[in-house]
């Protein structure tokens, strides 16, 4: 038999989290973004669900062949452009729409127009608004778009930018309004396309925000970009993976003792405890502290003492019925219905819910499921 711990992928939560991101932007394409394999999902695992997107937005090559192999007819982005002049190879092949944010790749497709005259590209030019990751300066934009346009195998520029505080504010303003304002100012002047939004400027500020193609990224996945500030009940969401796994054995330890690796928990009553067979080698982070919450048998508790490589163990004093084979969800909801958000787990463990999703590794067992 297997290690009982699985990654659920719910189906009907994609489809339903998808339609959430086009009630808010209903004048959008609304693009699913799939980079690192979806999210930690696995792109075959949530292509079904996301099949009426108007398209699909990614970082690597492949994952674009494997939309295409899915049988995928719609438009694909990929979100940092090419890496080297012959990925221009594989963008052509498989009809690939990429992104241009820095010199160098214009340097390329010019040759690739030079040898391929025939080619046909849309392309997506990164206005650097104000991250300072990708992109050209609002000073140098326009004139990069000029001459960009003539480069006879582009046949379309789409003007892109990306926030770094749409879930937030920066110096006590709303996050999006330092970006939004140069990038209004600068492409209002050129012909095109927008694409502009992800989850957090979706969900917080659609009235504000038009363009024509959207990026939802971890809205599509059930966790809030926003958290705490708002969780996915607060934006209708639902969780789309559920990590799920079984007490494996069952201690009885009396006050004074320790449990784990470091014995850095020691337990100040008597106590029933669980061990659960997951650790960091299935993804679960090592960093998330005794405390962390967690579901037995749909009952909330939390985890104590250090996340070993293979296992974790979990406070089961108030839990009388649990026993050997119990479920336990560490994060999205259980058989039974109940919900253990994602984001509330990050939240302990210090990080988000996009690295935990992200994390889950390849021994789990994933399954699909309604
Ligand atoms: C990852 C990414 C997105 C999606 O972001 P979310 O916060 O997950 O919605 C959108 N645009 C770009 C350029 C990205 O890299």
């Amino acid at each position: 038999m297997p290690r009982p711990i699985t990654a659920i992928i719910h189906q009907d939560a994609l489809q339903h989290n998808l339609e959430i991101a086009r009630k808010h932007m209903p004048n959008s394409k609304v693009f699913a973004v799939v980079k690192a394999n979806a999210y930690g999902h696995g792109i075959e695992r949530v292509y079904h669900a996301f099949h009426t997107a108007d398209g699909f937005a990614f970082i690597d090559l492949d994952e674009g062949k494997r939309l295409r192999a899915l049988g995928c007819n719609r438009q694909l982005l990929l979100l940092e452009g090419v890496f080297s002049f012959d990925d221009l190879y594989v963008c052509q092949k498989y009809q690939i729409s990429f992104a241009i944010h820095s010199e160098h790749q214009i340097q390329w497709l010019e040759q690739f127009s030079q040898q391929h005259p025939e080619a046909k590209f849309d392309v997506f030019l990164k206005m650097n608004s104000g991250m300072n990751r990708l992109g050209f300066t609002p000073e140098e934009y326009s004139q990069v778009w000029h001459s960009i346009s003539q480069i006879t195998i582009i046949q379309s520029i789409t003007h892109m930018t990306h926030f770094s505080d749409a879930d937030g504010e920066r110096f006590g303003q709303d996050g999006i309004v330092y970006q939004h304002e140069i990038f209004e100012s600068i492409t209002q002047k050129l012909e095109g396309k927008t694409s502009i939004s992800n989850s957090a400027a979706i969900l917080r500020h659609s009235k504000h925000l038009q363009s024509d193609y959207v990026r939802s990224g971890i809205m599509l996945y059930g966790s809030s970009p926003d958290y705490p500030t708002h969780d996915i009940q607060d934006w209708n969401l639902k969780p789309t993976m559920s990590l799920r796994s079984e007490i494996i054995a069952i201690q009885n330890i009396k006050a004074g003792d320790s449990v784990g690796y470091g014995s850095n928990f020691v337990a100040e009553y008597d106590m029933k405890i669980g061990v659960v067979a997951c650790g960091y080698a299935d993804g679960y982070q090592r960093i998330s502290p005794t405390g962390t919450p967690v579901l037995v048998d749909s009952i909330r508790t939390q985890t104590i003492g250090r996340v070993s490589m293979d296992m974790l163990v979990v406070d089961l004093t108030s839990i009388r019925n649990a026993q050997i084979g119990s479920e336990v969800v560490l994060w999205g909801c259980s058989s039974q219905g109940a919900v253990l958000s994602i984001d509330e787990v990050a939240r302990t463990s210090g990080t988000v819910g996009y690295e935990l999703m992200c994390a889950v590794t390849a021994r789990v067992n994933f399954v699909q499921s309604q």
